[in-house]
């Protein structure tokens, strides 16, 4: 297994529900290193450009609403296959749909307020890290 990072965001309902340590403790166990954190609010455009792939969905203005609404934990995790790892552990995008013991199945109410965010893909991940830390 190769060794990646990857792109986590607690979003602000992860933050307003007290489950940063919670959420940072699953992904430790798993035997992720925390190698960059930092708490920050997004302004509208900031989770715009973010999310820009999502820019002609239904969903996008009410996205870059919730996603700029309060303080987010943006961190990156490292580990061997850090990118499916991270997106198994924070289950499927729905919670409804979510394996139980997941982090969305435990915590999140819907579908759009689902507590954390992780890379999809190399791709993703790759434009997503230097999104938040350039220096990376
Ligand atoms: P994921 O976060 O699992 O990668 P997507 O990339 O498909 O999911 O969507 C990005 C985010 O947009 C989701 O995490 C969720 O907050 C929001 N979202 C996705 N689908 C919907 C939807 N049908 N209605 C409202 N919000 C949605
Ligand atoms: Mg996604």
């Amino acid at each position: 297994m190769k060794s990646e990072r990857t792109l986590s965001i607690i979003k602000p309902d992860g933050v307003e529900k007290s489950v940063i340590g919670d959420v940072v403790s699953r992904f430790e166990k798993a035997g992720m290193k925390v190698v960059a954190m930092t708490m920050l609010t997004m302004t509208d455009e900031q989770a715009g450009g973010f999310y820009a792939v999502h820019q002609e969905r239904p969903f996008f203005g009410e996205l870059k609403e919730y996603m700029s609404s309060g303080p987010v934990v943006v961190m990156v995790l490292e580990g061997p296959d850090a990118i499916d790892a991270n997106r198994k552990i924070m289950g499927a995008t729905d919670p409804a749909q979510a394996e139980p013991g997941t982090i969305r199945a435990d915590h999140a109410e819907s579908i759009e307020r689902n507590i954390v965010h992780g890379s999809d893909s190399p791709e993703s991940a790759s434009f997503e890290i230097p999104y938040f830390f350039p220096e990376l």
